[in-house]
């Protein structure tokens, strides 16, 4: 037993997972007559591996993540959904989050129907971490961190990440999806060593596979083991399964080079223009940039053809466009609309 066993919803503990239909044998078969299938070749007339394992295996391989700390979801979303899920009784349990930073920790807790407890973020976005473990009560089962944040874009010190997983007696989910972009490194090697601290990264964004919904969850073997336990069986498509072995062949190392790269040229064109007031620094493949009137600028950049994201009627994020880099060409079209703006 473990210090997060206590944790665990009783409903959950207790919970005999679904028994797939080739479950329960893995010798050698030739003629499959159990799982109601089509017997027809369509490609995809089988159902897919629920456990994953060609896939584990790569991306763990990939990371050096041993594959029995290493969970698979249809987008980080799933996992997300899953921690509330499997540590959070509704209507009792809750969980502090950070404000401003991703909508889906909000979103998942209200549809499990947890009460989330947000801890503004410093002007600056940084994080007081007494504020924080402030927050948490006796109900407290989980605290979301996301580093760097969804939408400010700075990543926090590790040292103060690994000080609340140490202090908070609940379960710490660290959500890395921009941790390729960032210098600060990844908190993995941590989750494998400690009890109560879930890392979540993705396909999605420097992978280049948004479009696949695949996320990854990264912790003990007892979490993962309960995080299996309680996904749908076949929450991996064998399509996605595939596609993404084949793209994962593909280095994505240059890329990421190209988009801090061109990350950094904007930050450092963006401050030149009159409008614009404040850039902050990011660690991620985008840009928060207060503006004067964000509402104006975002209709002028749309009349352009170009979209951002309108963050300005966010709490903290007064005034503020969020900017995903682009292509040098793209980016250059986005100076280029900037330009032009008629103030
Ligand atoms: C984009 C993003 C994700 C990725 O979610 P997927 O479901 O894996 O596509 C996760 N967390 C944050 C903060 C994000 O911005």
């Amino acid at each position: 037993m473990s210090s997060i066993t206590p944790l665990v919803r009783p409903n959950i503990a207790a919970l005999a997972p679904y028994s797939t239909a080739r479950d329960e044998y893995d010798g050698p078969i030739g003629v499959f007559l159990d799982a109601n299938e089509s017997p027809y070749g369509s490609g995809y007339n089988r159902y897919p591996d629920p456990h994953q394992a060609a896939l584990k295996a790569r991306i763990g391989g990939l990371k050096g993540i041993p594959t029995e700390n290493l969970f698979l979801g249809n987008g980080s979303d799933e996992a997300i959904d899953l921690v509330f899920r499997i540590f959070c009784v509704p209507g009792q349990d809750n969980a502090v989050i950070i404000a401003p930073s991703y909508g889906m920790y909000g979103v998942a807790a209200a549809t499990n129907d947890v009460a989330v407890h947000p801890v503004r973020l410093e002007a600056d976005f940084s994080l007081d971490t007494e504020k924080l473990l402030g927050a948490c009560n006796a109900q407290t089962k989980l605290v979301f961190l996301c580093s760097p944040n969804n939408p400010s874009g700075n990543a926090f010190p590790r040292a103060q990440l690994l000080e609340i997983c140490d202090r908070f007696r609940g379960v710490v989910v660290v959500d890395e999806a921009y941790a390729d972009f960032s210098g600060q490194g990844s908190l993995v090697p941590e989750a494998l060593v400690r009890e109560n601290l879930v890392v979540l990264q993705t396909l999605s964004k420097a992978h280049a596979m948004a479009g696949l919904r695949i996320g990854m969850a990264i912790a003990s073997t007892e979490i993962i083991r309960l995080m299996s336990r309680v996904k749908y069986p076949y929450n991996l498509s064998r399509a996605a399964m595939e596609q993404a072995l084949l793209l994962l062949d593909h280095r994505i190392d240059e890329e990421v080079v190209t988009l801090v790269r061109e990350r950094e040229r904007l930050a450092a064109a963006l401050p030149a223009f009159p409008f614009i007031r404040q850039v902050f620094p990011s660690d991620a493949n985008f840009l928060l940039v207060r503006v004067d009137d964000a509402d104006a600028l975002y209709a002028w950049l749309l009349d352009q053809g170009i979209i951002v994201r309108n963050r300005s009627h966010v709490p903290g994020c007064e005034s503020c466009l969020r900017m995903t880099v682009g292509l040098p060409a793209e980016n250059d079209a986005l100076l280029n609309a900037l330009e032009n703006y008629p103030i």
